[in-house]
């Protein structure tokens, strides 16, 4: 059986030519039933006749995820843990804001980069997610959500989306067809710790979509000690793949900046974050690190966030001190998951 949620709307209609007898477009009909009127059950699909229904019942299914588990801040930020059919767990988030609501969807199962300053790092790559377990994560938050409707998707939780490339890019291309989920590329964003090459595959691909850059540091000593991504990928090599990106496809890049109290937030570093930019079109968003229990770092005072962006400022660059969303609730990457084992 075919689970209809791992096609992408062409394949779907490519299915019901080649294996289902039917008319070219057929398909994408089953498309907008399955992702825009997000109908889970083949039953319910009643714009398309019984015959057809009962065809694709024989060679189709698909898939279902609830949330397991949430937990929801005093800012109405929520956390979700989702529990997959193989027994591993995802985490998601819904992070509300001002006529939006974002969600963070998960990659991998766990996470090879082994980022310091995150718990998923920690414990390493159990596996790659299918596109299909990333649209269930849509489907299954959405559901939580209920009126509200989801306007953002941010593929920053659990996993390196560009360590599951394909996958990625098929869910991907599911979440920006109108006739899949239907999303604008500039509302799906996809954050990657810098896997250089694979940013350059994106822009040669020509993915439509947002793309972050998890920098973090602005000395390649700092930077090994935080990601060891960095080792493989160093930061001139990374800002390389970042310009190439830019140049091929003439969009903005996000570059995400942690801020790790007495490690990475002294003026030097914000004069060198600015050099190390100039001539990149890009947003720099400045978050302060969310402490979570036996963390080796701490988190910078407000004061000290805006006097680094401010700096930024002055060098010409769009730079913005995001705040940080659920802190009362476990909102460290991994901790609710972690809780869950
Ligand atoms: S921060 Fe992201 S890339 Fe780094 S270990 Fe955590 S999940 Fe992986």
């Amino acid at each position: 059986m075919i689970d209809l949620k791992e096609l992408t709307p062409d394949e779907i209609d490519r299915l019901c030519v080649h294996q289902l007898g039917q008319k070219p477009g057929q398909g994408h009909r089953v498309a907008v039933q399955l992702f825009r009127k997000r109908m889970d059950d083949i039953d319910g699909m009643t714009d398309l006749n019984r015959p057809f229904r009962e065809l694709l019942k024989r060679r189709c299914t698909i898939t279902r995820l609830v949330a397991d588990r949430s937990e929801i801040a005093e800012d109405g930020t929520t956390k979700l843990l989702y529990r997959l059919g193989d027994g591993n767990s995802i985490e998601g988030v819904l992070i509300p804001g001002r006529g939006r609501l974002t969600l963070c969807i998960s990659t991998q199962v766990g996470c090879a980069s082994g980022c310091r300053f995150c718990l998923t790092g920690a414990g390493g790559l159990v596996r790659n997610l299918t596109p299909g377990e990333m649209v269930n994560q849509f489907f299954a938050a959405a559901r939580f959500a209920g009126e509200r409707p989801v306007t953002n998707i941010v593929l920053m939780g659990t996993g390196e989306p560009l360590g599951n490339y394909d996958a990625v890019i098929r869910f991907i291309r599911a979440a920006t067809d109108r006739r899949g989920l239907g999303f604008s590329p500039k509302k799906v964003t996809l954050s990657t710790c810098g896997l250089a090459p694979m940013i350059e595959r994106l822009a040669d691909d020509n993915i439509a979509v947002s793309l972050a850059v998890s920098l973090n540091a602005t000395t390649d000593a700092v930077r090994d000690r935080i990601m060891p991504v960095n080792k493989a990928y160093p930061i001139e090599r990374l800002m390389q793949a970042v310009r190439y990106y830019g140049d091929k496809t003439g969009r903005s890049v996000t570059i995400e900046y942690v801020l790790f109290k007495g490690l990475n937030d002294s003026d030097s570093d914000a004069t060198r974050l600015g050099e190390l930019l100039q001539g990149i079109a890009c947003m720099i968003n400045i978050l302060l690190f969310n402490p979570f229990p036996g963390s080796e770092f701490q988190r910078p005072d407000e004061e000290r966030a805006y006097a680094f962006r401010n700096l930024l400022l002055r060098s010409g660059h769009v730079a913005v001190v995001r705040s940080s969303m659920g802190r009362d609730i476990s909102a460290a990457c991994g901790q609710l998951r972690a809780q869950a084992k």
